[in-house]
């Protein structure tokens, strides 16, 4: 348990800070140009250093890994690792579910090998319906269709249970929250909205950016009849609501307006190794990597996890607004895995 005695339940893990796309909220071209810096390959763990780690957290109850990033689907082999990964069981003898968050940008040439691979389930993000507004918001000439043609792949290769994540933003894509609810309806796949977060400096992040919970649902509600849905698991970050027409369900990731951090029972392991107990975290004072690479024992490993883990008291999004003064050097998105 940690301070506030959540347990350790979810590792998330950025496998890339890379990433074909350039979404405003996350990846800002001005800043992730030409002349930004990734991390150089020998700084990234590599899958067998991954594998470790994976295996330390499992000892201390992680049940499920998602693997983030950046963009996931670029790191080559990422099917290698998922099969690594896939194949450990828990403490409760369960194998780990293993799933993975992604722009979907190459996902009609991946879904098979990661199906295969035994990837349990799949996370596309897309912020718009319209080749326009996906434009806008990843800031990218990838038309929509690649992604729509990615999740059809995934279906055909066998993943059901689909989710895409919309992000909305005020005055750029909330105009998109009912033709978006429209065209999944009857799909089988469910739509999440997702409050913007300020997460890290670099998108210039304002509350009134913020389209929030309230408002997306009284647009779709409106429209369309919903009836709340009870959580499926304990940790559940959606709320979950349904049409009353029997023609699907719909999420909300209210991040902002309805905080979660009593249940939040993640921690992140950035691309370079260095773990992270929340997605608003300023710095991280473990380094896995430099343990890792100085032959650090199993015993080792799992010991800095457990104290960095007992030691956590965040709760950055109940206390937002609280703060006289916001930190400066949040880390971003792309290196900590969304
Ligand atoms: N590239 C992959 C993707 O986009 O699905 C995985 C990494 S991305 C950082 C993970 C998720 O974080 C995406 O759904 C993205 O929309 C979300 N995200 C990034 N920045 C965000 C922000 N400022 N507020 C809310 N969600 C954000
Ligand atoms: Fe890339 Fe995902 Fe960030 Fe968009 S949200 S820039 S796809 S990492
Ligand atoms: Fe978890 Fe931090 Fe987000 Fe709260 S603000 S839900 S502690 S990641």
């Amino acid at each position: 348990m940690d301070a506030m005695l959540r347990p350790m339940r979810d590792l998330r893990i950025s496998v890339t800070d890379r990433c074909n796309l350039r979404c405003t909220y996350c990846m800002p071209r001005e800043i992730f140009d030409r002349n930004h810096v990734f991390l150089p390959r020998n700084e990234l763990l590599c899958f067998e250093e991954i594998e470790k780690v994976a295996r330390a957290f499992i000892t201390l109850g992680v049940q499920k890994i998602r693997l983030t990033g950046g963009e996931p689907l670029l790191r080559r082999g990422i099917e290698n690792l998922i099969f690594e990964l896939a194949s450990l069981t828990d403490t409760e003898g369960k194998p780990v579910e293993v799933t993975l968050t992604t722009n979907a940008v190459l996902l009609s040439q991946k879904a098979q090998a990661l199906k295969d691979a035994g990837l349990s389930r799949l996370t596309v993000s897309l912020d718009g319906i319209s080749d326009a507004v996906f434009k806008r918001m990843s800031d990218s000439n990838v038309p929509v269709a690649s992604v729509l043609n990615g999740i059809a792949a995934a279906e055909r290769a066998g993943f059901d249970a689909i989710k895409v994540n919309m992000v909305v933003r005020r005055f750029v894509n909330d105009h998109e929250i009912l033709p978006m609810a429209e065209h999944f309806r009857n799909s089988g796949v469910t739509l999440r909205f997702i409050e913007y977060m300020d997460v890290g400096i670099t998108n210039g992040w304002r509350m009134d950016d913020v389209v929030t919970a309230e408002e997306i649902l009284q647009s779709i509600g409106s429209q369309y009849p919903l009836e709340k849905m009870y959580p499926n698991s304990s940790g559940e970050v959606a709320k979950r609501w349904r049409y009353k027409d029997g023609s699907g369900e719909i999420g909300i990731i209210a991040s902002v307006t309805q905080a979660f951090c009593d249940a939040c029972t993640r921690m992140r392991l950035s691309t370079d190794g260095k773990l992270y107990t929340c997605l608003f975290a300023e710095h991280s004072n473990t380094d896995l990597r430099r343990l890792l690479r100085q032959n650090g024992s199993d015993a080792d490993i799992i010991q800095a996890i457990a104290n960095c883990w007992a030691n956590r008291n965040d709760r950055y999004s109940q206390i937002r607004h609280e703060l006289t003064e916001l930190p400066r050097n949040k880390i971003e998105m792309s290196y900590i895995g969304g």
